[in-house]
């Protein structure tokens, strides 16, 4: 064996799909070729032993923002014990302002961008020189036809146990100023039947759980209802073996067709995750993201009052120009939409993204070091910006979870960010913890919560027995609705790197 693809997955159960994309179009090397994955959190000198079984004289690295600290560990401790190992980085994280990452100081090759080509076509010469003397090489995008699909990649094992990733398209026309799409100008999407073909091939396999990465599926609608089509042919052919599908969609796009064919499918087949980020007009003005509220809104209401889909709502804090009293206006607009999970995340500088245009006049202040969140702007401080960053963490515990479906409407009463904040605070000062709260710990603090409310204790426990004792699991969201499996996604900043 001659060269090892390998990347750190945030969890077992993500497959990479970029890896398996790197292994299908290896060409000529593919047979000496192979694939090891392993998941962050693992001992370093385990992953760096497990490596050098393969005995590799080409190690490929996937680096993204949630393993670039671990894999620059590896890397270091690789190049210690076997410095005639050939190393060579791709992934987004090494894509942007390489030169100055540690992990690129300690490697002997980086391909930035697209490694489909690019990739097979540097082993090549490494093996068989003439020996590459640029160290960064910028990554060749091929025609879409020409780049060898992964899906048959995906082993039975995969299919069993974690989650099919899939992409009909790559990159996204829009250029929201936090995210890397930003860069990529326009969408290319890969011919549609080969793409339906590997789809029922998996199908058949065995999978039931489609996970699309497309950064906007309804951009063309046509290629979207096709994809729809196909997943409705399967629930109808066989609706005891349900399948399920995950899209990302922008909001403010949702013509008749698609609302029609999104209409047919019944509960917890469908999962959308949709990006508002900020409903603040002169906030999207500032980070260039083109977005239609009125519209984004009226479509949310829809979904939610005449489909099934389960819905996940973006939203960012952090944003140049968002203060909290505009973040919380756009919190409580998007909590009256009534979607099953609004998905607080905190805005994180990816390297590459033109937000840092911002930096001086916003007074943006970013961690260091991955996966450099925002610590404080011109408008919002530290101490407060920690505040939103807890507030954000329990959000997930009591709403997103799922747990305290009765209890959460008389927690937020009628001002769902002013009340979880004062909620967050006190929990907080309270048990000086955001992570490891048990959930009977935690449900024992939201009746204390409503008692310092005015709550008689009795009817505060009872309302917490209501969710506790379980009546509430099958609306597992804010407010009830279908059970979603695979819902944990990462937010939608970090999820674009993910391919
Ligand atoms: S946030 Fe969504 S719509 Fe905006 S550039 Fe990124 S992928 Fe495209």
């Amino acid at each position: 064996m001659t060269i090892l693809l390998t990347t750190l997955n945030a969890r077992y159960t993500h497959a990479s799909l970029g890896l398996r994309y790197l292994l299908a179009n290896m060409g000529e090397l593919r047979e000496q070729t192979r694939l090891q994955e392993f998941v962050i959190g693992a001992k370093t000198t385990e992953i760096v032993e497990r490596i050098l079984a393969h005995a590799p004289r080409i190690v490929g690295f996937g680096i993204y923002i949630w393993n670039v600290e671990e894999t620059t560990r590896v890397v270091a401790m690789l190049k210690r014990v076997a410095p005639d190992v050939v190393v060579v980085l791709g992934g987004p994280e090494v894509s942007h302002e390489s030169n100055e990452q540690e992990i690129v100081k300690l490697a002997d090759y980086v391909i930035t961008g697209w490694g489909d080509v690019t990739f097979p076509k540097l082993c090549g010469e490494i093996l068989h020189g003439p020996k590459p003397l640029m160290k960064i090489h910028a990554g060749v995008q091929p025609p879409m036809d020409q780049i060898k699909l992964p899906y048959s990649l995906y082993s039975d094992s995969d299919i069993k146990n974690r989650t099919i990733y899939v992409e009909a398209s790559r990159g996204c026309p829009f250029k929201c100023e936090f995210c890397l799409s930003a860069l990529d100008k326009t969408a290319w999407p890969f011919p549609l039947d080969d793409f339906l073909a590997e789809m029922e091939s998996l199908y058949a396999r065995g999978a039931r759980l489609f996970k699309f990465v497309d950064r906007t599926f309804n951009l063309n609608i046509k290629t979207s209802l096709k994809i729809m089509q196909f997943f409705l042919d399967k629930l109808e052919a066989h609706p005891d073996d349900p399948v399920y599908a995950h899209f990302e969609l922008v909001p403010d796009h949702l013509p008749d067709a698609l609302k029609e064919g999104i209409s047919k499918f019944p509960a917890g087949a469908l999962q959308f995750e949709i990006g508002i980020q900020s409903f603040n007009p002169a906030v999207q003005t500032l980070v260039s993201r083109k977005q239609d509220n009125h519209k984004a809104a009226d479509n949310i209401r829809w979904l939610t009052q005449h489909s099934h889909a389960h819905m996940h709502v973006d939203l960012i804090a952090g944003l140049p120009g968002e203060t909290v009293d505009s973040f919380a206006e756009g919190f409580n607009k998007l909590w009256a939409l009534n979607p099953h999970e609004i998905q607080f995340g905190i805005l994180k500088r990816l390297r590459g993204t033109p937000i840092i245009r911002h930096t001086q006049e916003y007074g943006l202040t970013f961690e260091p070091y991955a996966p450099y969140t925002i610590l404080a702007n011109r408008d919002i401080d530290f101490a407060t910006m920690q505040r939103l960053v807890r507030f954000a963490r329990y959000w997930d515990l009591v709403a997103n979870s799922g747990r305290f479906g009765n209890t959460l409407p008389v927690l937020l009463g009628d001002d769902a960010f002013g009340q979880f904040m004062a909620f967050s605070d006190w929990l907080y000062a309270s048990t000086d913890a955001t992570h490891r709260i048990a959930l009977d710990r935690l449900a024992a603090m939201v009746s204390r919560w409503l008692q310092t409310r005015g709550m008689d204790k009795t009817e505060a426990d009872a309302l917490l027995a209501s969710d506790y004792a379980g009546r509430n699991e099958s609306g597992s969201r804010l407010k009830g609705g279908a059970a979603g499996g695979e819902t944990a996604a990462p937010s939608r900043q970090a999820r674009h790197l993910a391919a």
